[in-house]
C-alpha cells in the first residue's frame, strides 16, 4: 500500500464505537437538521476559539462566502488576500461579486506578508482576508491597524488553524468573523463535508443565521430576505463534530509530535522545514517542506511507494479562471517561487511512528542523491 500524505482510517478504527454511535443517536433523535446536536456544537466550538456565537455551515467555501455577504461585502467591493490559499478562498470572494486584490506571502512561513496590505488599500476595499495557512496564524496586529484606520472589516480564513494561537488569543477569535472547514482531512474533521463561521458580533451572527436558512429567521420562516441560501450543517457531522472537539487537543498534540518527529529526522539534509512565526503556536495541519528540485524527490519517492502532494501547485492568480484580474507571471514572485519548491509530508494524528520513519529513511536517502 502507497503512503499517503492524509489517511483517517486508522483513527476511525480506534474511535469507532463513538462514531457510529453519534449517528445512531441523531438516527434515533428525529431531528436530521438544525436540532440539539448542531446547538451542542456551536455552543462549544465559540467557546473553544474566544467568540460567542458559532453558526454551522455546510462547508468551508460557504463560511467564507456567507462570512464575507454577512459582513456586507459584494459587487464593486475588494477584499484583499493571497494567492498562496485554497482557491476556495478566492471563488468564495468571486461567488459573492467582490474583486480579489493579491498580496505576496513571506518566503519563511508562506503567510501574508502583512507589510504589503496596507499599499494593497483603495477606495473600494471592504475586508481583509488572512488565511491562516497550514497550521498557523497571520500577524494580526497589522492587520488590525490597517482595518480600523481604512474602516475596513477582518474576515479570518482558518479552515487550516482550528486551535492554533497567536499571541495568547485563538485562530478564529480575532477578526470581526472567521470560516472554518470540517472537510475530512482538516485539524478538526467531520466525515463529510462541514464548516462553520464564528463572530463575536450579534448582527452578524444574526444574519449568518438568516443567510444558512433561506434567508428567513430560523424561528419565523414567513419573513424571507435577500440573498438566502440552504447551507446548514447537519445533525449527524454536528454530532460527530461535539464529540470530535473533545479531542481536539489530543489530536493536536499528535500532530506536533509528527513534527517533531520529522525535524528530527530530517534536520541537516537540505529540506527547509517550517518555520514556526513568533507568537505562534503551530497546529501542523500541513507539514510543508521546499526543495529546489522538488519535483525529481517527489517522482523518486512515488518510485519507492509514497504519493506526496502539492498546496498549492498553481497559485491562484494563475488560476485560468483569474487571469482576467491581471497578476500576469511575475507579479507575486514569492507565492510563484514557492509554488514550484513546496511539498506536503504525511501528517495526520494517527500517523504510525514506523510509516513516518520509512518516508524520513526514503527521503534522506533520495535527498543524498539530489544533492
Ligand atoms: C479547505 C479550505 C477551504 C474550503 O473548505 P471546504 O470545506 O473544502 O469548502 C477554504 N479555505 C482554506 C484555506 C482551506 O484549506
Amino acid at each position: 500500500m502507497a503512503i499517503t500524505v492524509w489517511d483517517y482510517t486508522a483513527e476511525y478504527a480506534a474511535e469507532r464505537a463513538d462514531i457510529l454511535a453519534a449517528v445512531d443517536e441523531v438516527f434515533s433523535s428525529g431531528r436530521l437538521v438544525l436540532g440539539p446536536s448542531a446547538t451542542r456544537f456551536e455552543s462549544a466550538f465559540a467557546a473553544r476559539h474566544g467568540a460567542v456565537h458559532c453558526v454551522g455551515l455546510d462547508n468551508g467555501t460557504n463560511a467564507v462566502k456567507l462570512g464575507l455577504e454577512a459582513l456586507g461585502v459584494g459587487r464593486g467591493d475588494e477584499v484583499i488576500t493571497v494567492s498562496n490559499t485554497a482557491a476556495a478562498t478566492v471563488l468564495a470572494i468571486d461567488a459573492v461579486g467582490a474583486t480579489p486584490v493579491f498580496v505576496d506571502v513571506h518566503a519563511d512561513t508562506c503567510l501574508m506578508d502583512t507589510g504589503a496590505v496596507e499599499a494593497a488599500v483603495t477606495p473600494r476595499t471592504r475586508c481583509l482576508l488572512p488565511v491562516h495557512l497550514y497550521g498557523q496564524c497571520v500577524e494580526m496586529a497589522p492587520l488590525e491597524r490597517i482595518a480600523r484606520r481604512h474602516g475596513l472589516a477582518v474576515l479570518e480564513d482558518c479552515a487550516q488553524a482550528h486551535g492554533a494561537r497567536h499571541r495568547g488569543r485563538t485562530a478564529g477569535g480575532m477578526g470581526d468573523a472567521a470560516a472554518f472547514s470540517f472537510y475530512p482531512t482538516k485539524v478538526l474533521g467531520a466525515y463529510g463535508d462541514g464548516g462553520a463561521a464564528l463572530t463575536s458580533r450579534d448582527d452578524i451572527a444574526h444574519t449568518l443565521r438568516r443567510l444558512r436558512h433561506y434567508g428567513m429567521e430560523e424561528d419565523r420562516n414567513h419573513v424571507v430576505r435577500t440573498p438566502g441560501h440552504n447551507s446548514r450543517l447537519d445533525e449527524v457531522q454536528a454530532e460527530i463534530l461535539y464529540r470530535k472537539l473533545g479531542r481536539l487537543d489530543s489530536y493536536i498534540a499528535a500532530r506536533r509530535a509528527v513534527a517533531g518527529r520529522y525535524a528530527q529526522g530530517l534536520g541537516g539534509t537540505g529540506l527547509t522545514l517550517p518555520t514556526v512565526a513568533e507568537g505562534n503556536e503551530h497546529v501542523y495541519y500541513l507539514y510543508v517542506v521546499r526543495h529546489p528540485e522538488r519535483d525529481r524527490i517527489l517522482a523518486e519517492l512515488r518510485s519507492r511507494g509514497i504519493e506526496l502532494n502539492i498546496s498549492y501547485p498553481w497559485p491562484v492568480h494563475t488560476a485560468a479562471g483569474f487571469r482576467h484580474l491581471g497578476y500576469g507571471p511575475g507579479s507575486l514572485p514569492v507565492t510563484e517561487r514557492l509554488a514550484g519548491e513546496i511539498f506536503s509530508l504525511p501528517m495526520y494524528p494517527s500517523l504510525a511512528a514506523g510509516t513516518q520513519q520509512r518516508v524520513i529513511d526514503a527521503l534522506r536517502e533520495v535527498l543524498a542523491d539530489v544533492g
